[in-house]
């Protein structure tokens, strides 16, 4: 596997699902890789990466940013609010919008900072107690509260439960954002991206596929 492979299996998904090869953005999930992996695939050309801790990201983003230009970042993991701001400095795109007490952080550091990341909003797909994410049931409100304040959601981001189907968690993830009027999809990992794909997803979150196991520090 790698880099070349997964763009080659993502433009074979695309045309088998008759949508153009430029519809879905491969997000390489360096979260707990080494540098010199890291490195190798920006050197491939590679610009998009996803991140889920703001302090990790802070640790090495701003020297690859030094060698490397137009590097985009998503913060794809849980976001507190009093890291919110770090995670402006730091992150385009924010994947993990799920409650209002950051919705309004968010909203208030937009309005200081004059930008905001672009946002996704984390829908609990299975509905799991230990996951992060609005339930689907209160997603249009959420949605509707987000928008009130202004912020740019652009999409929505699921996680499905290790042992489902997850074609099934994409397909509530799309059907919430059509009726949301939400062009983003963040769906898919190393092992079913395809699958998301022939379901719409316009982001995938691809790390071990990409940059081989991660390496337990
Ligand atoms: C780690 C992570 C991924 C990537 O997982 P792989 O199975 O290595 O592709 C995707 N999304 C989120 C939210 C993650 O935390």
């Amino acid at each position: 596997m790698g880099l070349q492979d997964i763009q080659d299996r993502i433009a074979k998904a695309c045309a088998d699902a008759g949508r153009a090869a430029d519809a879905v953005q491969l997000i390489a999930v360096s979260k707990v890789q080494p540098n010199e992996r890291i490195r190798d695939v920006l050197e491939q050309g590679h610009r998009c990466f996803g991140e889920n801790r703001v302090q990790e990201a802070q640790g090495k983003w701003p020297e690859f940013r030094e060698t490397f230009e137009g590097i985009d970042l998503h913060l794809i993991g849980p976001l507190q609010s009093n890291k919110a701001r770090a995670a402006f400095g730091l992150f385009q795109f924010i994947h993990s919008l799920d409650r209002p007490k950051l919705a309004t952080a968010l909203a208030r550091i937009a309005q200081e900072e004059g930008h905001c990341p672009e946002l996704f909003v984390q829908v609990n797909t299975g509905e799991e107690d230990q996951k992060a994410g609005v339930m689907p049931a209160q997603a249009d409100d959420f949605i509707a509260e987000c928008r009130g304040m202004d912020l740019p959601v652009r999409g929505l981001m699921c996680i499905p439960p290790v042992d489902e189907e997850p074609a099934l968690h994409f397909a509530l993830l799309a059907k919430i954002a059509e009726r949301n009027g939400l062009g983003g999809l963040s769906m898919g990992m190393s092992s079913d991206f395809e699958r998301a794909i022939a379901l719409g997803a316009t982001h995938i979150r691809v790390g071990s596929a990409i940059f081989g196991e991660r390496v337990p520090t």
